[in-house]
């Protein structure tokens, strides 16, 4: 019987997600592709499966905490995970080569998912991140994306709500709203936008090349998204894609997290976004979480985020002109 708890650390506020499955778990089997059709394991409808996870930290059936300890604090690991397969071809390298209308259906299985998660009554939070190279830790290299839903918020996040908050409460208006507003107009660090989003490098970026993504309009889900949103952020996330490829000439490894709103619950003032962390500082160099990092959750920034910035920019315009993106965007990186 599979070991499957979630664990509370009362230092931080944090759930840690305890599976005695996740150790089974194989690395790159080489000859059988789960995610391929034809394995038995995926049924396709259009370019976009949704399938359960085989190694689930969470489940819907979790069993119940029997005769919990005294002081440390567990729960059931109630809750689900899934992956939603972007595409039948194995070869795809990255969202970039996804067409449009391809993309355009990924965003709309997490929306989906979402909605359908929201439903249950259970989740508290939708969790929806994709993994992108060896060096962060992928396992199957078929393109997909990863959806857990959580019963709990995770700490992250219960930082951005309380600073959001906060901020909401002393000026009554969104602190995402603010920080799109500052970069738009300063716009050093813009990276690309179209209609519905803006693409920029933080002011105040961890990795040397992050790029957040945020709806101009105000929303807190993808549910909430428009057909016209789906499509432009479809748009924005090939378009981004292609910059980080384009950057150093090599497929670029990184983590790439949608944050929205807890389902339970009243947060008017959180704004639905995403961020990528790419893991390249340089053609052949990464960066790493190391001892600052972990010790303290602050970062060192390797170089300047406003140069770094404009080198992701002509990036970007090369992954649009060499074609690192398969057919036109709706926006552009001026
Ligand atoms: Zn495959
Ligand atoms: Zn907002």
């Amino acid at each position: 019987m599979a070991k499957r708890e979630l664990r509370y650390n009362p230092l931080l506020g944090q759930w840690v997600m305890v599976s005695s499955e996740r150790a089974l778990r194989p690395w790159r089997p080489s000859d059988k592709c789960p995610f391929c059709p034809g394995s038995g394991e995926v049924v396709f409808k259009g370019n976009v499966a949704v399938v359960p996870n085989k190694y689930p930290v969470l489940t819907p059936d979790a069993a119940a905490i029997v005769g919990g300890g005294r002081f440390f604090k567990k729960c059931p690991a109630l809750g689900a995970c899934y992956i939603v397969v972007e595409t039948p071809r194995h070869g795809v390298s990255d969202l970039c080569e996804l067409s449009h209308e391809e993309m355009r259906a990924v965003v709309r299985a997490w929306v989906e998912l979402t909605k359908e998660l929201s439903r249950s009554g259970r989740v508290n939070y939708v969790a929806i991140f994709r993994n992108r190279g060896e060096e962060v830790g992928v396992s199957l290299s078929h393109p997909h994306t990863q959806v857990y839903a959580l019963p709990h918020i995770p700490l992250k996040v219960r930082v951005k709500l309380r600073n959001a908050r906060g901020y909401y409460l002393r000026s009554r208006e969104c602190l995402f709203c603010r920080i799109l507003r500052e970069e738009l107009s300063d716009g050093a660090r813009v990276i690309y936008r179209n209609r519905d989003f803006l693409a920029f490098l933080p002011f105040y970026a961890n990795w040397p090349f992050e790029v957040h993504v945020y709806p101009v309009r105000h929303i807190k889900l993808l549910t909430e998204l428009s057909d016209s949103e789906v499509s432009y952020l479809a748009d924005v996330l090939r378009a981004i894609t292609g910059a980080l490829n384009a950057l150093f000439s090599r497929p670029m490894p990184y983590v790439m997290f949608i944050y929205q709103a807890p389902l339970k619950g009243e947060y008017e003032y959180f704004h639905l976004h995403i961020e990528f962390y790419p893991m390249l500082r340089d053609r052949d160099k990464l960066k790493y979480a190391a001892g600052i990092e972990l010790g303290t959750w602050d970062f060192t920034y390797d170089g300047v985020p406003e140069e770094n910035a404009r080198e992701l920019r002509r990036a970007c315009r090369k992954a649009l002109e060499e074609r690192y993106i398969n057919g036109p965007v709706l926006g552009s990186c001026n």
